[in-house]
């Protein structure tokens, strides 16, 4: 497990450096992305990917090693962002990253400065160049240069939803002080409704499975989006009223959501893998935006890639009127006209409305917060 953040009397020894350093004011993504790295979210990475990994990852979906990883993580800083001009940095050199308030976080010692084509990184990754997706205009932003190089961590970023920031190391030990071995991580990016709940509970009733891991990206999130500290409240209050505490943990992710269907869910896995899971749970369509990704790819890319993780695949998730329940496919054979709309745009218009969310869709404790107003990104 890499771990990469730099203990006491070395790190004062580096903090006293930073002065003559190059600084990069990077995008946010790319401030989250140093971060994961130097807590070893990110393993086997130890800084940003150079040439011959990125190469590997678009042509093969795998590193060098030959460790499946469909999504580069790159340093690339556009003109203005460095103190320095992009091009007059030079291998060997030492840059500080700053977080979002200026202040250095971390250190990249350069490997290696390369030019890499953008529009290849957007196709291949996301499927398009389409700047309306809402991760290529990030990649097509970014600089055509990007560094490579291990990076030291000085100290984890300050951030509303900080102290539920596990490290790796963190959960690793909690899962082992609570004598599990087999923990299905569950991804989401939002607030819980019902039909995140059955996927859980469907999940927890596994005899295989020892606890769930509930772990919200909370990084940059979109306009329309809850906001961080909503999504945790929410989740808190689901655990608190609901959830058996010896059976789930909760932490957050601060690392930007990328929309890229399969790709997105496999590095997804990949990242909670490293966060001590072996098993992960993947609905219909996760990570997926749009129209453009096969909604079932996402779980269909697990068999191509195994990578020590059992993917729990679940069908489409809804409320039957009929049924009065929860359910799927291969349980109800009611028509499609008895189901409730369960999706988030329902809800997020519910909301905007002022309207009273029905308890089929969402618990009353959630509803509550989320009545309280304020909790969408504007
Ligand atoms: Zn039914």
């Amino acid at each position: 497990m890499v771990n990469r953040l730099v203990a006491a009397p070395e790190r004062a020894r580096r903090e006293a450096e930073l002065h003559d350093m190059i600084t990069v004011q990077a995008p946010v993504d790319q401030v989250y992305d140093a971060e994961k790295i130097g807590i070893g979210a990110y393993s086997p990475l130890e800084g940003f990917h150079g040439s011959a990994d990125l190469e590997a990852i678009l042509t093969r979906n795998r590193l060098v090693n030959d460790l499946p990883w469909t999504l580069p993580i790159l340093l690339a800083p556009a003109e203005g962002e460095m103190s320095v001009p992009v091009g007059s940095v030079k291998v060997g050199d030492e840059v500080a990253m700053l977080d979002m308030a200026a202040r250095p976080f971390a250190i990249l010692r350069v490997e290696e400065k390369y030019r890499y084509d953008r529009k290849r990184v957007a196709r291949s990754v996301y499927a398009t160049e389409d700047l309306s997706h809402p991760n290529v205009s990030d990649v097509l932003a970014a600089g055509e240069t990007a560094f490579a190089g291990r990076i030291d961590l000085l100290r984890r970023l300050e951030l509303p939803t900080r102290e539920l920031e596990l490290a790796p190391q963190d959960t690793r030990e909690e899962f082992s002080r609570r004598g599990w071995t087999n923990v299905a991580a569950y991804q989401t990016r939002n607030v819980p409704h019902t039909a995140h709940e059955y996927l859980q509970r469907c999940t927890l009733e596994r005899e295989e499975i020892d606890g769930l891991f509930v772990h919200p990206v909370v990084g940059r999130l979109k306009r329309g989006d809850y906001r961080p500290e909503v999504i945790m409240a929410t989740y808190q209050a689901l655990l608190r009223h609901y959830y058996p505490a010896s059976r789930v943990v909760l932490a957050a992710l601060s690392i930007t959501m990328r929309y890229g269907g399969p790709k997105a869910a496999l590095f997804l896995a990949i990242v909670r893998k490293n966060y001590g899971c072996r098993s992960y749970i993947v609905g219909r369509d996760q990570a997926g935006v749009g129209k453009y990704y096969d909604p079932f790819a996402c779980q269909t890319i697990f068999d191509e890639f195994p990578i020590d993780v059992v993917p729990i695949k679940f069908a489409e998730t809804y409320f039957c009127r009929r049924c009065g329940w929860m359910a799927t496919g291969r349980t109800c054979n009611h028509p499609p006209e008895d189901r409730m709309d369960t999706s988030q745009t329902r809800i997020r218009a519910a909301l905007a409305r002022g309207e009273a969310l029905p308890s089929e869709l969402i618990r009353p404790e959630v509803a509550e917060i989320l009545s309280r107003g304020d909790v969408l990104l504007e």
